[in-house]
């Protein structure tokens, strides 16, 4: 059985900056990943833009996550942060990215750094050894296969590995168990944006939530939430049934080239194969309803081409880790930062709706932040995971802020820091320094306060 200091499950981006950290501190280090490719979310789910780097004009995650940036932008490949000049956007900054250059670039971060990467390979089994997790089965094309790791790092996004060792997680809202829908992602080529921009400066009304539509006009990339009246219409004739009011799009860094984060489907569990395989085929479904969409009632989409749906459908919340603490929603809105704050967010809570239509935004101060305790990465009993990204221990209020990919960048550089920290010093990870932790995470890039 191959044998490694630190095994990544899952190489979303929590899970490559992890990765990344542990190696750069001398790690041995494998990521097991269930695609052929690095970026999770930003790639297996075409999640874009990164929001959001920044709270108010202070920058808050760097480290890795923002090298990252720097690599693509030096390439070409990333506007870098944008910052919003819309005073009623949540979000400080836009980081936009080329999504196949995103791929490539965290694959030789992962390279470059000694990890070593074994794509489509799924957990299948964990075997334990009282608390501690002994060694991990994935299922690939070999079959089955053991790996050994001293720390596991579960950055599945749905704490798949959390739940094989048999730890302690939360799942869903905890009035009915239900979790954020589900969205499968559509990329448009060929968009002629400039006539997108002209409607909609003729039909402001159809963009109410904009103060003003100059601010949405103003932006070099075009990210309009609206078409409100379009999509009545469109309900009406009955032609569309997606559950949401109105269609969200961006621009990425190439013009013209549109991710819409507009399907939603509801009342699934995206950790139940079953309702996963049907909800793919109700995404593709309502991709096809805004194909014949966008092509009516926007003008600019004539001569588009959809070229792409996911690849997979995105899930914005399924399990939490039960950790050593659980992050809340008075934590954010109190602007906490912890003694143990392994990255910092300034993210505001975002959920959609898991009834259908509508998103409940819970707005910032201008500029505010908070931080992420270690103890939230730590779960109470297992002794060598870890665990980071979205399914971290939060409430399901909290998770809908701190489940942003900067700050899930953040989150892994803590996890991958953490879990080189408990190497070294031969300890559990609920007795790593966490002075120490801060020191190097620090000394290393990141933002602590
Ligand atoms: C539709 C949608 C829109 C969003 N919009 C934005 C946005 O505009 N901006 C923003 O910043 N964030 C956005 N988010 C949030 C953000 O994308 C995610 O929360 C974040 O990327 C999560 O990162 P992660 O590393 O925790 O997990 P993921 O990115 O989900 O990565 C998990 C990785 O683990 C792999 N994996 C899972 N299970 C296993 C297993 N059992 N075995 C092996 N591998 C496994 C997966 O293939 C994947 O690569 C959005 C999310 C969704 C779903």
């Amino acid at each position: 059985m191959k044998e490694f200091d630190v095994i990544v499950v899952g190489g979303g981006i929590s899970g490559v900056i992890a990765a990344v950290a542990a190696s750069r501190n001398g790690m041995k280090t494998l990521v097991v990943e269930s695609a052929g490719y690095p970026g999770g979310a930003l790639t297996v789910n075409s999640v874009a833009p990164m929001m959001t780097f920044h709270a108010g004009k202070e920058q808050v995650v760097k480290g890795i996550t923002d090298e990252l940036i720097s690599r693509l932008q030096a390439k070409g490949k990333s506007t870098g942060h944008v910052f919003s000049s819309d005073p009623n956007t949540a979000t400080s900054t836009f980081t936009f990215f080329d999504q196949e250059a995103m791929k490539y670039e965290l694959e030789l971060m992962l390279l470059e750094s000694g990890v070593e990467l074994l794509y489509h390979s799924m957990l299948a089994k964990v075997t334990m050894k009282d608390k501690e997790i002994d060694f991990i089965t994935v299922c690939n094309k070999a079959g089955l296969m053991g790996l050994k790791g001293k720390i596991y790092i579960d950055a599945t996004g749905d704490a798949d590995l959390t739940v094989m060792s048999g730890t302690g997680y939360d799942k869903g809202r905890p009035e009915d168990g239900k979790t954020q829908p589900m969205t499968l992602m559509v990329k448009f080529e060929n968009v002629d944006t400039d006539k997108v921009r002209e409607f909609i400066r003729q039909n402001p009304d159809s963009f109410p939530q904009f103060g003003s539509v100059e601010y949405l006009l103003n932006r070099e990339q075009l990210c309009p939430e609206g078409f409100v009246n379009e999509m009545k219409k469109a309900k009406e004739a009955g032609e569309i049934s997606i559950p949401r009011e109105n269609i969200l799009f961006f621009e990425s860094s190439n013009k013209g080239e549109i991710y819409f984060n507009t399907t939603r489907i509801i009342n699934h569990d995206p950790t139940d194969p079953w309702s996963l395989s049907e909800a793919e085929t109700i995404g593709r479904k309502q991709a096809w309803e805004l194909d014949r969409f966008v092509r009516k009632y926007i003008p600019g989409f004539e001569h588009a081409l959809m070229v792409q749906t996911g690849p997979k459908v995105g899930v914005r919340s399924s399990r939490q880790l039960q950790g050593q603490y659980q992050l809340t929603e008075q934590d954010i809105l109190n602007e906490t930062i912890f003694e143990d704050g392994v990255a910092l967010c300034g993210y505001y809570i975002d959920i959609h709706s898991p009834e259908g239509e509508g998103t409940k935004h819970v707005t910032l101060r201008k500029g505010a932040k908070y931080s992420i305790p270690y103890r939230c990465l730590v779960p109470k009993e297992t002794t060598n995971l870890l665990v980071c990204g979205r399914s971290i221990s939060a409430t399901f209020t909290a998770q809908a802020a701190i489940r942003t990919t900067p700050t899930v960048g953040a989150m892994g550089q803590a996890a991958g820091t953490a879990a080189a920290l408990a190497v070294r010093d031969q300890v559990k990870v609920q007795n790593v320094d966490t002075k120490e932790l801060c020191r190097i995470l620090k000394e290393q890039g990141a933002v602590l306060s």
